[in-house]
């Protein structure tokens, strides 16, 4: 899929995109069930309940860190949970989800060819900023250059408008400029033309019309 000529930055969604969310995710969800002593074989249930609550976030409706206590309370079925007795035991979750981080083998090198044809290069994630940079540093996909543009930090989740808005003065580039690459039909697709960015879906696997199934289909100038 070739780029408008007037490409100056490309935004890359993380999780789905890069990174594997889903296969540390199941990581995650199956060892905390093993921990707590839960029957295994729960992940399509911790992914629905995980979709909920973060569209929850997504829409404005609670915080990033209330969207954890509520997957937790959820999931473990025990809603009169404290906040702080909740976060922590998310933390099981959350230590080995991180330990099974690992990116898509298209990943870097659509990154590497962003760079080399010049290309303002950010991530537009609505991750927590800290956990975003940690997981593109020990996934070896993060670039001297690039910019790290989590929307808890913005103050407006994708696919709320200023997400982009906000992104795009940070890259210094206008929507016209700017071509936005993710999963996610609403929250990289959609939200992002609603603004004026060209978009680009990616459909892993799949092989709906006006879609890419790989990074790899994306060509560099
Ligand atoms: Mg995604």
């Amino acid at each position: 899929m070739q780029l408008p000529a007037t490409t100056a930055a490309v935004l890359y969604d993380l999780d789905g995109t890069l990174v594997d969310h889903d296969h540390a995710a199941r990581a995650g969800v199956d060892a905390w069930c093993r921990e707590l002593g839960m029957s295994g074989g729960q992940w399509e249930r911790w992914s629905d309940i995980e979709q909920r609550w973060f569209s929850r976030f997504e829409n404005g409706r609670i915080s990033h860190l209330g969207q954890r206590i509520g997957r937790c309370r959820e999931f473990l079925g025990r809603p009169e949970l404290g906040e702080a007795e909740a976060l922590e035991l998310y933390e099981f979750y959350l230590a080995v989800y991180r330990e099974n981080w690992r990116a898509f083998p298209d990943a870097a090198p659509s990154l590497d060819n962003a760079l080399a044809a010049g290309l303002k290069v950010g991530i537009l994630t609505n991750g927590a900023q800290v956990m975003q940079q940690a997981k593109m540093e020990s996934t070896g996909l993060w670039r001297e250059g690039m910019v790290m543009c989590a929307t808890v930090e913005i103050g407006a989740p994708k696919p709320q408008p200023e997400a982009y808005l906000g992104t795009l003065e940070r890259l210094g580039v206008t929507a016209e400029e700017a071509v936005m690459i993710g999963d996610s039909w609403l929250n990289d697709v959609a939200g992002a033309r609603q603004v004026g960015m060209t978009a680009i879906h990616l459909d892993r696997g799949g092989d709906s019309a006006g879609s890419i199934g790989s990074l790899d289909e994306i060509v560099w100038g």
